[in-house]
């Protein structure tokens, strides 16, 4: 059974019931729930779709991608009833080209299994489109589905299934029948290490579609104003295009950082066909790749710049209404604008949180181990490809002209620098102690130089500032030792 209901308070789009029985194992009821708040999944065209494709505002088409969306969801749904797990690296079976060919994505989606969490199939205007959601079942599903419940000619106990139950688990290694699920993908503690188990992206070239994707959606948001509002329409109705967005482009622009010290991982077998031992390097070149989108989509000024005259439209309306979280509101936030500034720093220090957590430390430290020599990156690599993305404006005064996303990115990189040398979280490796040391001592010399240009008041208590930070952490750590 669907059973579509209207909670006052709505916890989750869908979700599938099942009953199984305790002795063994057997399902013996399932059906789904589909909130109603599934059916705003419209605004998705409204404020992504149509501003991107340049297509017309048309309560037909918006209907259209509400019932492919309803569609999808119950297909996932449906997977979990038949007992299968979410499978995040689906979206690595296919390429760009693919998922741009309707005639492709009609046949076997938009990725390998409706079990991944899938973004929209979005591309810019001019370029091809796919299906925007995952239509059919892939590959991965009839695979699954086969290997659990296809009848095995001839076997008479479970023990006589194995050996062909085996011959189609060994296939780990064709992307079309990979598997990973919700345990590869903590990322932010530094557990996760393979990005191709990345929930909410596509294509075998994630680096690409999130360059392309994050691209697309600043432009989207940068022509708020061109859309919205209509005339007579509340100003609320720009908020909501614009944060839609951002949304997505907030979620996907940290996405590069999995890839930054990560490592593939394998759940293949030993002597499965085309297998590799478990644990294989991702290269420097990739990962250096990353960080380069990292500096330009996130932690750069450019990343969060709007054009003023879309900014100076978000404002909410001012009157009560049933909140999406079903919490009543009139509660207004502090402000009155959308805090760029404020989600621009949130961002940024999640991303600085996951890399520069003890564990994901460790393991960068850890990987000359195992890899040769300049195949992977090392510690050095992440301290000096952050202080190049960081300070490299400090020292010719270039800074003056960047905004405050900026200054406020390089004050917090330093007090995470000092941090790392003055009072280090339990488990940080002792080479990165005294790579954050060094990187102190570098920028308290950046500063120094930059103090030497004739600058604005501002830039110049900024780097005062970061300079005072820099040699407190220094003389700080100093008389510790003692
Ligand atoms: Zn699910």
């Amino acid at each position: 059974m669907v059973r579509w209901f209207d909670a006052s308070q709505p916890q989750y789009g869908a979700e599938a019931l099942i009953v199984t029985d305790p002795r063994t194992g057997e399902e013996i009821n399932a059906g789904i729930n589909i909130d109603s708040v599934m059916g705003l999944q419209g605004r998705t065209y409204r404020y992504v779709i149509a501003p991107a494709r340049n297509l017309p505002d048309s309560e037909a088409l918006e209907q259209e991608y509400v019932k492919q969306s309803l569609y999808a969801v119950t297909l996932h749904e449906s997977g979990h009833d038949l007992g299968l797990q979410h499978n995040f690296i689906g979206s690595m079976a296919y390429s760009a080209k693919q998922v741009q060919d309707r005639t492709f994505t009609s046949k076997y989606g938009i990725v390998s299994s409706v079990m991944e969490y899938t973004p929209v199939n979005l591309w810019p205007r001019g370029t091809p489109n796919g299906d925007y959601n995952q239509m059919v079942l892939g590959p991965y599903d009839y695979y699954a589905v086969k290997w659990g419940y296809e009848y095995v000619p001839g076997a008479t106990t479970p023990e006589a299934e194995k050996p062909a139950l085996n011959a189609l688990a060994s296939r780990w290694s064709d992307p079309m029948y990979r598997f990973a699920s919700d345990e590869d993908t903590d990322f932010e503690t530094g557990h996760a290490i393979d990005p191709r188990v990345q929930t909410d992206d596509l294509t075998d070239n994630p680096l690409a579609w999130e360059r392309t994707t994050l691209a697309m959606l600043h432009s989207i948001m940068n022509g708020v104003a061109n859309r919205f509002p209509k005339n007579g329409e509340p100003y609320e109705e720009a908020r909501r295009a614009f944060e839609r967005p951002l949304a997505l482009y907030v979620r996907t622009s940290v996405m590069p950082a999995h890839v930054i010290g990560g490592e593939y991982l394998s759940r293949a077998a030993a002597g499965d066909p085309h297998s590799k031992p478990p644990l294989q390097p991702v290269s420097r070149a990739d990962e250096y790749a990353a960080w380069q989108l990292l500096q330009t989509w996130l932690f750069s000024d450019a990343a969060w710049r709007f054009a003023p005259a879309v900014l100076d439209r978000l404002a909410y309306s001012e009157v009560s209404w049933l909140g999406t979280n079903g919490t009543w509101i009139y509660n207004p936030g502090d402000r009155h604008d959308v805090p760029i500034v404020e989600i621009a720093s949130r961002t940024q220090e999640r991303v600085m949180d996951e890399l520069f957590a003890p564990l994901t430390l460790t393991r960068i430290d850890d990987l000359s181990t195992k890899y040769a020599a300049g195949s992977t990156m090392t510690l050095s690599d992440l301290f000096d490809w952050t202080r190049n993305g960081m300070y490299g404006d400090l020292a010719s005064g270039a800074v003056a002209k960047a905004g405050v996303v900026r200054r406020n990115a390089q004050m917090h990189f330093a007090k995470r620098l000092a941090q790392l040398w003055v009072s280090p979280s339990d488990g940080t490796p002792t080479d990165a102690q005294s790579l954050a040391r060094l990187q102190l001592e570098m920028l308290a010399h950046d500063c120094a130089l930059g103090l030497l240009h004739s600058l604005d008041e501002q830039t110049r208590a900024h780097l005062e500032a970061l300079q005072a930070v820099a040699k407190q952490a220094l003389e700080a750590r100093a008389t510790i030792a003692r």
